[in-house]
């Protein structure tokens, strides 16, 4: 019972030093002296804080951005950046139309889309909508359908959260602790509110995913049942996919750095993506969107 209790009050008083502390801290230094209440509202807000953060669903979408960001960041310093305006250009002006006929057309920071300096076939998808496609990648379509595909299939993953949920559940108290913390230096006008710092084990689990492991089979699934509804909805061949699917049966290296190891076999795949699409009434492709297309691309 005295063990017990014992235990209890070191719990408690961990818990105090956490909340309490660094707020009593940053009151002491004086940098900007909130009043007693002020105080009292950073730990309720803390506290708060700690209580929510259970799974990746309790992850703000303020904070997704900030994971996606790192995220993008080590993508960026692994490849190098494409700097090709008018590719860019267009591949986020298809980007972005596809976004907005998905079912997550909003996020905190918005989509942004990049191209990646690199012969490997791949793309990625960073929490919160920072979608990387490689030179590689555009080499292997032939029309602003594929290219659409597969864009819209990286969207499917930021619609569903997938980067968020390679995040170890064991993160997840730790990151409530040092969110707890967080709050209450930003509050008290102490460190910036750098959510970066704080999630660095998480940002490591999804650049691992994405990158290196890749996603369950049932998530790629579902990324491509996303990307499914978003072309038929702006108007594009759905059919797009399995044209995508078809080259990269062809070309990918199962052996090789990119799409083979983190994606399911692409033979795989067009049986599931055929079974969505199910019937289907092709329409005549338009001249200028082909045209529009090449030119874009045609340094690709
Ligand atoms: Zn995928």
């Amino acid at each position: 019972m005295r063990k017990l209790m014992t235990m209890f009050t070191v719990k408690k008083w961990v818990l105090l030093g956490l909340v309490i502390l660094p707020a009593v801290m940053l009151f002491l230094t004086g940098w900007k002296k909130p009043s007693l209440g002020d105080i009292g509202k950073v730990v309720n807000q803390a506290k708060t804080v700690k209580k929510l953060i259970k799974s990746f669903e309790d992850i703000s979408p303020e904070q997704e951005y900030y994971i996606g960001r790192a995220v993008g960041a080590t993508v960026a310093g692994q490849y190098k950046v494409y700097k090709n305006k008018k590719a860019t250009m267009y591949v986020n002006t298809l980007g972005q139309t596809l976004a907005q006929a998905s079912d997550r057309p909003e996020t905190f920071g918005g989509y942004h889309f990049l191209i990646l300096d690199s012969d490997e076939i791949n793309a990625f998808a960073a929490p919160g909508g920072l979608v990387f496609i490689t030179r590689g990648m555009l080499r292997c379509t032939e029309n602003e359908d594929a290219l659409a595909a597969v864009l819209a299939h990286e969207i499917g993953h930021v619609q569903h959260q997938h980067g968020l949920q390679s995040i170890k559940k064991s993160r997840f108290s730790s990151m409530a602790a040092d969110v707890a913390l967080d709050a209450v230096q930003s509050r008290t006008g102490g460190a910036a509110s750098v959510l970066t710092g704080v999630f660095q084990d998480s940002i490591h689990d999804v650049t691992t995913t994405m990158i290196t492991n890749g996603y369950s089979r049932k998530f790629e699934k579902e990324a491509d049942n996303a990307a499914v509804a978003i072309l038929k909805r702006v108007g594009y061949d759905p059919n797009g996919l399995i044209d995508m699917l078809n080259v990269m049966k062809e070309r990918l290296n199962p052996k090789g750095n990119d799409f083979a190891k983190t994606h399911p076999s692409p033979s795989d795949r067009i049986k599931d993506v055929k079974k969505k699409i199910g019937k289907y009434v092709e329409v005549e492709k338009s001249a200028a969107r082909q045209a529009r297309f090449e030119t874009a691309l045609k340094d690709i």
